[in-house]
């Protein structure tokens, strides 16, 4: 039989880059056929969300993985620049597949993709078969007792937890014998999605390692070192307390019911009430973003417009410098500092300080939650836009179950309650790094002779704070209040 001869199932891979636990993958290995796989670099639909640089950065490595472990497989995966919706059915068409299979995914232009490569794929008489593969349960199915979408998380997760458990993961498929395609691949080399003018990602490296083995191997030291305390340490940015997955999840190198299973073999091993409650904390937070994508699936204009209508009266003040000090982290406030640095140097933020940093931004400086959306996409490692718009939206009390507008977060308390003894705020600001405990989180505050034991002189070695809290907290509760 000549190789264009040869009937084919494709798999159309997005974020979704592992082997095991893969129902399309799974799906289209069971049919009598050959598989091939293919990743699309479509720059063109996502608009104004195409992919960011330290997003750039993870798929790199993120696919070179994954074609590794494609290839022990037999499964060849072929790499195409383009827009999908004239990629997948011209390839499926040159590869003869009979089938194309892919996960579904939420955000509004990854599902106009999928709506107009089905209609391409029917149309020249291709099989399509979709799955849920990102999720653990299907935004589309969970409803409240008035047949509306969800708008409050603890209901939301509590309909979760009713619903049928998530089934136990797929294993990796069985290996075939290779076929011999007509065509060739892309190099991901010349895709250029590293850095090439800054080294700017230089110490990516020294923290993540992308790909399925990597988020295994993140997963393990996380369950042997910190999964027991997360409940007590998770709030805690100066201690490795959580599991630092989220770029490993957003790009499906680990799925949610993986990990679902793989607490519940934790707690079945240990079966001690810690654990449980470890587990409950930890599949918690997984529903946060099961939260988040129910939550775009269901209003797609969330990236750009406030959920509550009001906000979008809300006086937002346009301050290119101040924005720039806060990107770069240089507000004068260093739990603040700490975090944005984090940010920049690794690619990711802990929790507690994004929502701290965030704050600082839309409240301190009343500066637009999408300015901060926005830095957020181009400068995270595991920027998903479900979760950044709701977590935007959330902090600045515009959104589902906000934190409301009044409350404003106090970064110096902030930093003196979750970072006590200020090892985070040092090991990001070492200008700072003299400075006792005492004094860390408010530099201002230290008496003269305590900052120059500390070799600190504020507003050359480290600024002086952009706005006073208090003078900033009164501001933004004026301009809320405007609303009403
Ligand atoms: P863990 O505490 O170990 O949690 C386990 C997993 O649960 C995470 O890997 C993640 O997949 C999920 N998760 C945890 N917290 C949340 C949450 N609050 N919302 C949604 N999912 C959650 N998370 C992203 O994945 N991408 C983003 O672009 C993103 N932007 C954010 C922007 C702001 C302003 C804020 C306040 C939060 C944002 N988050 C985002 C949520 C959260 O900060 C990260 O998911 C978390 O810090 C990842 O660290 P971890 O893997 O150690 O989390």
């Amino acid at each position: 039989m000549s190789a264009t001869a040869l009937e084919t199932s494709l798999v159309w891979f997005r974020q979704d880059l592992r082997v095991a636990d893969h129902p399309a993958l799974w799906h289209a290995r069971e049919q009598r056929r050959p598989v091939a796989a293919v990743y699309v670099l479509d720059d063109v639909t996502p608009g104004a969300w195409r992919l960011g640089g330290a997003s750039r950065w993870w798929l790199h490595h993120g696919l070179g993985a994954l074609t590794e472990s494609l290839d022990k497989l037999g499964i060849p995966l072929v790499l195409r620049r383009g827009v999908a919706h004239d990629v997948v059915p011209a390839l499926a068409r040159t590869l003869n597949a009979r089938l194309v299979t892919w996960h579904r995914l939420v955000e509004p232009f990854s599902r106009e993709q999928e709506r107009l490569v089905q209609a391409r794929l029917r149309a020249q008489d291709t099989a399509v078969k979709t799955f849920q593969g990102s999720l653990l349960f299907a935004p589309e199915a969970l409803q409240t007792q008035q047949g509306n979408s969800f708008r409050v998380f603890t209901p939301f997760w509590r309909a979760c937890l009713r619903a049928a458990a998530p089934e136990s993961p797929l294993p990796a498929p069985s290996p075939q014998s290779p076929p011999r395609l007509p065509i060739a691949g892309e190099s991901l080399t010349d895709w250029r999605l590293l850095p090439v003018k800054s080294d700017w990602a230089r110490e990516f490296p020294n923290h993540w390692q992308p790909g399925e083995a990597g988020a295994w191997r993140q997963w393990h030291r996380f369950a042997q070192r910190a999964f027991a305390r997360y409940p007590a340490q998770r709030d805690r940015p100066g201690e490795a307390s959580t599991s630092c997955l989220s770029p490993h999840v957003h790009f499906g190198e680990i799925s949610p019911r993986q990990l679902w299973h793989a607490c519940a073999r934790l707690v079945q091993s240990s079966d001690s009430p810690q654990m449980r409650a470890a587990a409950d904390r930890f599949l918690s937070e997984l529903g946060w973003r099961e939260f988040s994508h129910h939550l775009l699936h269901h209003v797609p204009t969330l990236p750009h417009e406030p959920l509550q209508p009001k906000f979008a009266r809300f006086p937002w003040r346009e301050d290119p410098r101040q924005l720039r000090a806060w990107q770069q982290g240089r507000t004068g406030y260093p739990l603040v500092d700490a975090g944005m640095r984090q940010l920049w140097r690794t690619g990711w933020m802990h929790n507690r300080v994004r929502m701290v940093a965030a704050s600082f931004l839309v409240k301190h400086l009343r500066i637009s939650w999408q300015h901060g959306q926005a830095w957020f996409w181009r400068t995270l490692v595991d920027a998903d836009l479900a979760n950044n718009a709701a977590s935007w939206q959330w902090v600045a009390g515009c959104g589902a179950d906000a934190a409301p507008y009044f409350r404003v977060f106090n970064p110096v308390l902030q930093g003196r309650r979750f970072d006590s003894q200020g090892d985070y705020a040092r090991a990001w600001v070492p200008e700072l790094s003299k400075l006792p405990a005492k004094w860390i989180h408010a530099p201002w505050q230290a008496p003269p002779e305590a900052l120059a034991r500390a070799g600190v002189r504020l507003g050359r070695d480290y600024p002086c704070p952009l706005v006073d809290h208090a003078q900033a907290r009164a501001a933004a509760l004026a301009a809320y209040r405007g609303l009403s």
